[in-house]
């Protein structure tokens, strides 16, 4: 059989090197050394890491590449985004949302980002970024996969038409529900919430994750009453609570109550570090909590945990990249967490455990799995996270779909190497 591309000389997310990576019709058929077909297309790694894509399980889409409409957010806090988003909404057109989201797109696809799970609001009677994302969603499909999440950013309960649009947006072809107890009149109402969406995802056979005590609000406690709903409907793996900062300021005691209860679950948990490490701690004056989730404590236990960016320029985040590698690096510091088996988790923590979020199928590189990958310039994964670096090239169903040239710099210092390699770099007595 005659090869569609041949990758040679790559080195696995886990450690495995001089790897030839064979493609046709779009999937890995082989993954060995010495792999010597014929290919129409060759590319040699040189030895550099070769990835699945980045994958990022929440984002905001309807949000992206709006910094400064119609004005900035002055305190940084969660609840002045909102407002600022509730400002925004009433003036967002059909093709402006379009062209922003495919704009994100494109960037996303030049990071090796090639699966985003983003929430869309639904609290619109227009619903008009449901219907543009979409659109999106399916203009995007041959070079990315877009999963909708229906979410009622202004209360499920409290948003007078949030519960009947939500329906509607799940009939059109939403993909996953979503919610925000902890933004609903009170506790009751949040603890409520909760246990309708679960409900609703139940009864359609859906998956959910529902924005999840975004506070610092120690007795911010949705996630028990989530986790507890998971486990009575059995959704197990197709729920996930993403931010969860509350978990940071409660009580050690309740959490070594709690933790057991979303193991248990089977509950997916999605940490945010870029935008949780900025929005909270904003009524600390000194010192300032940090607001992430016990992500050790977590994975220490065995709690599936992801890492998502959440926004990109817009009323809750003014930086960011679409750069997966930005939020592994915030993990690790914001945490922290600096073992090198910790960072090396980070990594995973970006493309396979958010693919497995996601529900993706055929993820990962393997024989009979997509030919989706990224090759990038570094040695291995914990120097992708310590660097950042160029994606060499990003390959789709087997199609390069984006190329960046090597990043090398031409020195001129007396005594020294004329050029370098930020790759080269990479410490060889550290394992
Ligand atoms: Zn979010």
């Amino acid at each position: 059989m005659s090869l569609d591309l041949i990758v040679t000389n790559a080195t696995l997310p886990d450690g495995r090197t001089g790897q030839d990576i064979a493609v046709a019709n779009g999937r890995i058929t082989a993954i060995e050394p010495g792999i010597t077909s014929e290919a129409a297309q060759r590319i040699d790694a040189g030895g550099q890491l070769v990835a699945p894509p980045f994958v990022d399980c929440h984002f905001h889409m309807d949000a992206t590449l709006s910094l400064g409409l119609p004005r900035l957010n002055q305190s940084g806090t969660l609840l002045e985004g909102i407002a600022l988003w509730g400002e925004l909404k009433p003036t967002l057109t059909h093709e402006a949302v379009i062209e922003r989201a495919l704009r994100y797109c494109d960037l996303a696809v030049s990071q090796g980002l090639l699966a985003v799970r983003s929430h869309v609001d639904i609290c619109d009677d227009r619903l008009l970024a449901v219907e543009a994302l979409l659109e999106v969603k399916a203009k995007v499909k041959p070079y990315l996969d877009l999963q909708l999440v229906a979410f009622p950013q202004d209360g499920y309960y409290r948003s007078p038409t949030a519960a009947s649009n939500l329906e509607r947006a799940l009939d059109m072809g939403v993909d996953v529900v979503g919610g925000i107890p902890h933004f609903e009149r009170t506790m009751e109402d949040g603890t409520a919430s909760v246990k309708a969406l679960c409900a609703i995802a139940a009864k359609r056979g859906l998956m959910i994750d529902l924005h999840c005590d975004e506070s610092d609000d120690p007795h911010s406690r949705h996630i028990e009453t989530l986790a507890a709903e998971t486990h009575r409907l059995g959704l197990g793996r197709r729920a996930a609570g993403s931010h969860l900062t509350s978990m940071h300021s409660m009580d050690s005691y309740y959490v070594s109550k709690l933790l057991p209860l979303i193991l248990e679950s089977g509950m997916f948990a999605i940490a945010n570090p870029l935008i949780n490490i900025t929005l909270q701690g904003r009524h600390d004056t000194y010192p300032k909590r940090r607001g992430l989730m016990r992500i050790p404590e977590m994975r220490a236990l065995g709690i599936p945990v992801a890492l998502g960016q959440d926004c990109v320029m817009d009323p809750w985040y003014g930086l960011g990249g679409a750069d997966m590698l930005d939020v592994a690096h915030m993990a690790v510091h914001a945490v922290p967490m600096t073992s090198r088996e910790a960072i090396r988790w980070a990594f995973e923590a970006v493309t396979t455990v958010p693919a497995a979020v996601m529900g993706l199928e055929d993820y990962g590189l393997a024989k009979g799995c997509h030919a989706d990958f990224v090759i990038l310039q570094a040695a291995d994964t914990i120097e992708a996270v310590r660097i950042r670096p160029t994606r060499l090239f990003v390959v789709r169903r087997g199609k390069v779909v984006s190329q960046t040239p090597a990043r090398r710099s031409t020195l001129e210092l007396p005594g020294r190497p004329a050029s370098l390699d930020p790759a080269s770099y990479a410490p060889k007595a550290a394992g």
